[in-house]
């Protein structure tokens, strides 16, 4: 007997703030290295290398809600399972070869949210020139929080900060990044045409580390909902 034809699952949704509408997710890119230190901390020279794109499935992408910590279990196959808090911008209206000064015009809203990584496996994928999916795109990933819908005045330039159980790991100023959010959307709609409900992980600052089961982060960004989730 053939087994059955699958019936896929209804899109993810996230939160939007003020509303009881939710956003659907069509696709999760992300920057690297985006922060020299960052750049610096991984062994790279960011004067040398610019950022580039890689790319989480919608399947590692884990909606987490407002005021609730969300349990994430630790993936298989690591011994090294890194935090990386990121600013995540979602995009309302697609575009391609969108213009640097257009490019605020095509943002939906804002999250806070974990680019989590098998920083042992992408180590070994980055030795051996293979493709990042398994260091990158392991189950629930990518922890997104509610969305805070665009308004002109953003704090784009605002604060970042991750805690594990209570102690600052990542801080940081989102005017750090090498590609502005501006740039990243240009670049970005240079090679693909973007849609609405695609995010962008804007990439991720210094001090990134491990987490260990039991452990609870916490990512907050000056203007986004905070979220919480714990590694079970
Ligand atoms: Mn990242």
């Amino acid at each position: 007997m053939a087994l059955a034809i699958p019936v896929l699952e209804p899109p993810k949704t996230l939160a939007i703030l003020g509303s009881k509408d939710r956003f659907p997710v069509r696709r999760a890119f992300c920057i690297g290295r985006n922060y020299a230190a960052h750049a610096r901390e991984m062994g790279f020279d960011p004067d040398r290398e610019p950022p580039f794109f890689f790319m989480k499935t919608v399947e590692a992408i884990e909606p987490v809600e407002a005021g609730v910590t969300r349990e994430l279990p630790y993936p298989t196959m690591t011994k090294d399972y890194h935090h990386e808090a990121e600013l995540v911008v979602a995009i309302g209206k697609g575009g391609t070869d969108i213009a640097e000064a257009e490019a605020m015009g095509h943002v939906f809203g804002y999250a806070a949210g974990l680019d989590m990584t098998r920083r042992d496996l992408q180590g070994e994928a980055k030795k051996m020139g293979r493709p990042w999916e398994v260091g990158k795109s392991s189950d629930a990933s990518g922890p997104v929080g509610p969305i805070t819908p665009h308004r002109a005045d953003f704090p784009l330039k605002g604060q970042l900060r991750l805690t594990v159980d209570g102690a600052v790991r990542q801080q940081a100023t989102l005017a750090a990044m090498i590609w502005s959010i501006p740039e990243q959307i240009a670049i970005l709609s240079r090679y693909f045409e973007l849609k609405p409900g695609d995010l962008i992980f804007t990439g991720t600052p210094e001090g990134v580390s491990a987490v260990e089961r039991g452990q609870t982060m916490r990512v907050e960004i000056e203007g986004t909902e905070p979220i919480s989730v714990k590694v079970v």
